[in-house]
């Protein structure tokens, strides 16, 4: 588990999710998890590799690429 998970562009990382189990009885376990973004390799145009998520990626495409600035 890596514990540094994180988009360098948005700065989003891991969010606690609380999951319930609803049944019949009074009986309601919850499931306490972390969830993490989903993180990417994406090659720049000068060559250089950076994690980005898939939000940020989808965004770059979509746009120009010169106005990123990192
Ligand atoms: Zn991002």
């Amino acid at each position: 588990m890596n514990k540094k998970i994180f988009c360098p562009i948005c700065k989003k990382g891991r969010i606690k999710v609380t999951k319930r189990l609803k049944t019949r009885s009074k009986y309601n376990p919850t499931k306490n998890y972390f969830q993490y973004p989903n993180i990417q390799w994406f090659q720049l145009p000068n060559g250089k590799r950076i994690k980005i998520c898939m939000k940020c990626r989808k965004k770059i495409l979509k746009s120009k690429l010169e106005k990123l600035n990192i």
